[in-house]
């Protein structure tokens, strides 16, 4: 007898299909699933509440992210209707924190594939390896290398968790279809020695290729999978610094592309600021800006303030004015000869500083952002001083992990007396200080990159531009009421990010038809149009 693999028993192996006790009477007949289920059929609710409980058993949250990746093999519909049911409990688990260990481990848990590996060997066969692929239209890909995943530095291809989860947000926090997405890894080497002699690392086993080899397969990987997926937008994922600046730049104006780490976060950055200054009912222009940090993050971020600034009638000469950066060397002066490039417009003419305290009281910036990766580098000095020159101080301590992070919420609310308005790069707990208690707002660029994919899925946007993504920061901005101010929040609930990136997705599509930048015809009702390409997670 032929197998039919749309049928019976392999119909409950196919995760796109399977409904498991939800299959109706009428589709067990038809399908010759009776007696293969137990014969009381399901709601969807009553499967999550069966998920729910299972993972109570499970106490670490890498075993609750095992079985909910096992889930995810198993019934597609089951595992986006859970996670999208409660947003704060679960995107955890299936992504930062928890990712970062899962990575960490890839080699031991290694489950059933979910992404493309493309290593540097293949270079002239990339065409062939994603035509591999289960799905034939995919729109929106999600690429790493490895080399700096999250804040734990070269995963080598065990970084194709991050891949994966992203994409699993870009389902679950804005609705873009999964089948329309693809997480890939380019096997480029890895320089983590520890992988290298793990006989469980399954990528290569070399040193990280660099140069022109390099490039030539970057590039050679951004031809085939144009040339496979004509509508495709490659969103960068935790590449090395210089790799990440530069490769971005390269693209940027040929191509759909983005990179989350730089422009997300000067993104949601951004939003927090603008938030600020509406809340605080002062202008966007009087904000001044002074970073420790001055690499990948800082640049983005300081570029979307530049464009902010400008856009609110700054010239450019006083926007640049309004932001200062400082790092491992110092005060960033024009008289330094050590600066980089891209440091180059925020090096102003003024007496250096190696002392970030000190450079407070000089500059007085309404805010400092930590994007340096030195835990406890706001000391209690620094917020002092902030607190000295400021009625309400603005503390951004950006840098991830929790350990890195420039300051604690604690910290802050503690040595500014309660003044400060805090956001975070890691997530803090509440904060009770003289009876009050302080919400810590976390700058998560999960409130950037899924309504972002969703408008440039739902307009096949052919370029990704700044001013798309400084739309995407005011848009955020948009969600925080007076009352959530008042309970410290600068940024929306993450249980709402659905709602959000829909508003947010709007408006960012309004601005790529205005701007040309669309690969289809402008609707009537681009709300609507966006509704409509969405996925729910129904069983059909
Ligand atoms: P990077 O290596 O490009 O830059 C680090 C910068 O910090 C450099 O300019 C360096 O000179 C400076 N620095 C190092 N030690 C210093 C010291 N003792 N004093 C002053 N400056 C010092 O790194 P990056 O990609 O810009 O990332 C920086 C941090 O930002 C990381 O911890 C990363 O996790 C975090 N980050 C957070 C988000 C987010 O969403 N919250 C996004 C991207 C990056």
């Amino acid at each position: 007898m032929e197998k039919d693999y749309a049928k019976g028993y392999y119909l409950l192996y196919d995760p796109n299909n399977n409904k498991g006790t939800a299959f109706s009477h009428s589709e067990r007949e038809e399908a010759g699933l009776e007696g293969l289920l137990p014969e009381t059929i399901e709601s969807l609710e009553t499967q999550i509440l069966r998920v729910d409980r299972q993972l109570e058993h499970f106490d670490k949250p890498i075993n609750k992210y095992m079985y909910l990746m096992n889930l995810l093999d198993n019934n597609v519909t089951l595992f986006f209707k859970t996670i999208m049911s409660k947003p704060s409990k679960y995107l955890p688990l299936v992504y930062t924190p928890t990712v970062g260990e899962a990575c960490q481990k890839f080699g031991l848990l290694a489950t059933r594939p979910r992404a493309i590996f493309i290593s540097i060997n293949q270079k002239d066969r990339i065409k062939e390896i994603l035509n591999n692929w289960c799905h034939p239209d995919v729109h929106f890909a999600v690429v790493t290398d490895g080399e700096r995943i999250l804040g734990l530095g070269d995963l080598g291809i065990a970084g194709i968790g991050i891949p994966m989860g992203k994409l699993i947000l870009y389902t679950s926090c804005a609705g873009v279809p999964p089948e329309h997405t693809l997480p890939i890894v380019l096997d480029v080497g890895t320089n983590n020695e520890e992988f290298l002699n793990d006989p469980l690392y399954p990528g290569l086993r070399q040193k990280r290729a660099t140069g022109k080899i390099y490039d030539d397969f970057i590039e050679a990987f951004v031809v085939a999978i144009n040339e496979c997926y004509p509508k495709i937008c490659i969103q960068w994922e935790d590449f090395g610094g210089v790799n990440a600046i530069r490769i971005l730049n390269k693209y940027r104006y040929k191509i759909s592309t983005f990179n989350d780490d730089i422009q997300g976060t000067a993104a949601i950055a951004t939003a927090g600021f603008i938030a600020i200054s509406k809340l605080l009912k002062k202008s966007f222009k009087e904000q001044r800006f002074l970073f420790l940090g001055a690499g990948a993050a800082a640049s983005g971020i300081a570029n979307m303030l530049l464009q902010k600034f400008r856009k609110e009638g700054l010239s450019e000469e006083e926007a640049v004015k309004q932001i200062w950066m400082f790092d491992i060397n110092g005060l960033i002066v024009k008289s330094r000869t050590d600066i980089a490039d891209h440091q180059k417009p925020f090096a102003h003419e003024i007496e250096g500083t190696d002392d970030f305290a000190d450079a407070v009281l000089k500059i007085r910036p309404t805010a400092i952002i930590g994007v340096s990766t030195i835990g406890g580098a706001f000391n209690q000095r620094v917020i002092e001083n902030m607190s000295l020159v400021n009625e309400r101080p603005v503390i951004f301590p950006y840098s991830n992990p929790t350990s890195h992070s420039e300051c604690t919420a604690e910290e802050a609310y503690k040595w500014s007396k309660g003044k400060a308005i805090f956001a975070s790069g890691s997530p803090f707990a509440p904060v009770t200080y003289d009876g009050k208690v302080f919400k810590p707002g976390q700058g998560n660029n999960v409130f950037i990159f899924p309504a972002m994919g969703l408008a440039i899925f739902a307009t096949a946007a052919k370029r990704v531009t700044d001013e798309m993504l400084l739309i995407a920061a005011e848009s955020v901005a948009d969600h925080i009421s007076d009352e959530d101010f008042e309970n410290g929040l600068i940024y929306p609930h993450v249980d709402d990010i659905l709602a959000v990136s829909i508003n947010v997705a709007e408006k960012i599509a309004e601005e790529i038809f205005n701007s040309g930048q669309a690969g289809v015809e402008r609707p009537d009702d681009i709300r609507s149009f966006i509704l409509s390409k969405m996925y729910t997670p129904v069983y059909r």
